[in-house]
């Protein structure tokens, strides 16, 4: 387990005056500014939407102290332009699988904290592993998974690389073809190097770990004790070192809620985005930025759940679409389904079908349990009724996992996304994976949707001609047809 005397070196070198890229005063003095007037709120929507680097923290600030209703409007449209210009109608699903809730650390808004003496403590087996892929693979439909743990010896590198193996491994019949998970990213405790290639080694898609708070003060507050997680520096530069072992696809998040400052955590994220770019050339993947949930067993005051309010939340997932425009952003199932509808529009992933009890989804200990759940869940509908509703507000779920496979990730996909031409690839291998989906898993309800948005995308691909040339079309139909016939993954 590492200590904080062995951390100080990781981080030493990219320390400034002995300072980290967290500028407290830098970031206060922004949020202190007064509200913009209306052609600065234009102009810097303007500059996010020719989508290239993150904003600087004036900008964000900017943003945030908005508070006119219909300038607030103008912000949410162009979050929604933002996300239309990069990613289209896009939106990827995607399930958690939690697979041990043994923790070392106290965390205190955490149902798997040490300290929480009523939590039933389990580790998932290779076999529970490769059960609760094949419900989610072969039952549920899923093709990319966020692996999650506590942070334990048990459940280091290697058990996650096992895991990581273990589920690649799994193939299971479908209605026509079959289900494979064919991406599966890691939201596991900050790691050293040589842990890290570990997970590279693996197959790891893209690696999460978020800050929780970028308030120095605060985290320690939350994260008493000699933990590892207690100290602050050891986390944020996890990137870093991601960076070092040849990890280039990173995503960052924030707790909400946490701190009542939240405006201070935008800005906090902005900043981590920022030095990722300046330092790599490669900013964050995903940003995610979850909403405080009750969690049994744990000690923090009640009115910390009500720190973000539900237009705050909305707010703060539009600045952020502005603020790192390339990043994807993910909304999670802590939310509810009416919350979700209101910013789904600025986001490109979510979660669905979710459950977040060890071995929930084979229902290996019973169906989902308080004693063995981080938090409580927002929307529990399933995956067929989201996919459903997303067709309804115009949006195709993509199962694409093609980006990483090929090589697509780190510089090349940042290039990608900045000139617009990541949508080529994508555009296509949404509408491949969607027929998959549909001929596999849909109800007759959800079909018949999905095939009329379907249709809607060919006539689009087909009408948008200099995007994508003959042969690129006749590629398309013969993948198309193939997929009908049974075949799987066959993508751009
Ligand atoms: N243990 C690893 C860590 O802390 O980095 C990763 C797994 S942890 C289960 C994943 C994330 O869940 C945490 O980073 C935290 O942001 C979030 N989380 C913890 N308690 C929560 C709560 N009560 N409500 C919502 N999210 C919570
Ligand atoms: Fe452990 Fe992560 Fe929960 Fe903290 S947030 S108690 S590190 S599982």
């Amino acid at each position: 387990m590492q200590t904080v005397a062995v951390n100080a070196d990781t981080y030493s070198d990219y320390l400034e005056d002995g300072k980290d890229f967290i500028d407290d005063a830098t970031l206060k003095a922004a949020l202190a500014a007064p509200a913009p007037a209306a052609e600065r709120v234009r102009e810097i929507i303007a500059r996010s939407l020719r989508v290239s680097e993150a904003l600087p923290p004036e900008d964000t600030a900017a943003l945030l102290a908005v508070e006119d209703p219909a300038l607030l409007e103008e912000i949410f449209e162009a979050a929604r332009d933002v996300k239309r210009k990069v990613y289209d109608n896009r939106v990827v699903t995607f399930a958690p699988l939690y697979a041990s809730n043994f923790c070392v650390n106290n965390c205190l808004y955490c149902g798997f904290r040490t300290g929480n003496a009523g939590a039933v403590r389990r580790k998932l087996s290779m076999e529970e592993i490769r059960a609760e892929t094949e419900a989610l693979a072969g039952r549920i439909g899923h093709k990319r998974l966020i692996f999650v743990t506590g942070e334990h010896p048990a459940t280091g590198a290697q058990y996650i690389a096992e895991a990581m193996k273990t589920i690649y491994a799994v193939k299971v019949p479908t209605r026509r073809g079959f289900g494979q998970i064919r991406r599966v990213n890691v939201n596991a405790a900050p790691m050293n190097v040589p842990d890290l290639e570990t997970l590279k080694a693996a197959g790891i898609g893209t690696y999460q770990v978020f800050q929780e708070t970028y308030d120095r003060e605060l985290y320690a507050k939350l994260h008493p004790g000699e933990t590892p997680k207690a100290d602050y520096r050891w986390r944020l530069y996890v990137m870093h070192r991601a960076f070092a072992a040849g990890i280039d696809d990173v995503a960052l998040g924030a707790l909400f809620g946490l701190n009542p400052d939240w405006k201070f955590e935008v800005l906090g994220l902005v900043a981590h985005a920022r030095e990722l770019e300046a330092r790599f050339g490669i900013g964050p993947h995903t940003i995610s930025f979850p909403r405080l949930e009750n969690a049994d067993g744990t000690s923090l005051p009640a009115e910390s759940l009500k720190n973000v309010s539900d237009a705050d939340f909305k707010k703060l997932v539009a600045v952020l679409r502005l603020s790192v425009p390339y990043a994807g952003m993910i909304v999670t199932a802590r939310e509810r389904p009416e919350t979700i509808r209101e910013v789904i529009g600025m986001c490109t992933q979510r979660d669905a079908s979710t459950r977040i009890g060890i071995g929930a989804y084979s229902e290996r200990y019973g169906s989902q349990e308080a004693d063995r759940q981080q938090f409580m869940l927002g929307d529990t509908r399933s995956l067929d009724e989201v996919i459903g509703e997303l067709a309804d507000l115009g949006h195709i779920t993509s199962f694409c996992t093609s980006g990483y496979r090929c090589g697509r990730t780190g510089d090349h996909i940042m290039k990608l996304l900045k000139s617009g031409h990541e949508s080529r690839f994508c555009k296509l291998n949404a509408v491949l994976t969607f027929r998959e989906w549909l001929d596999d898993f849909a109800s007759d309800a959800t079909r018949a949707k999905g095939e009329k948005l379907i249709r809607r995308e060919i006539n689009e691909i087909r009408e948008r001609g200099a995007h994508f040339p003959p042969e690129t079309l006749k590629l398309l139909e013969a993948y198309y047809a193939r997929i009908e016939g049974g075949e799987r993954d066959l993508c751009f």
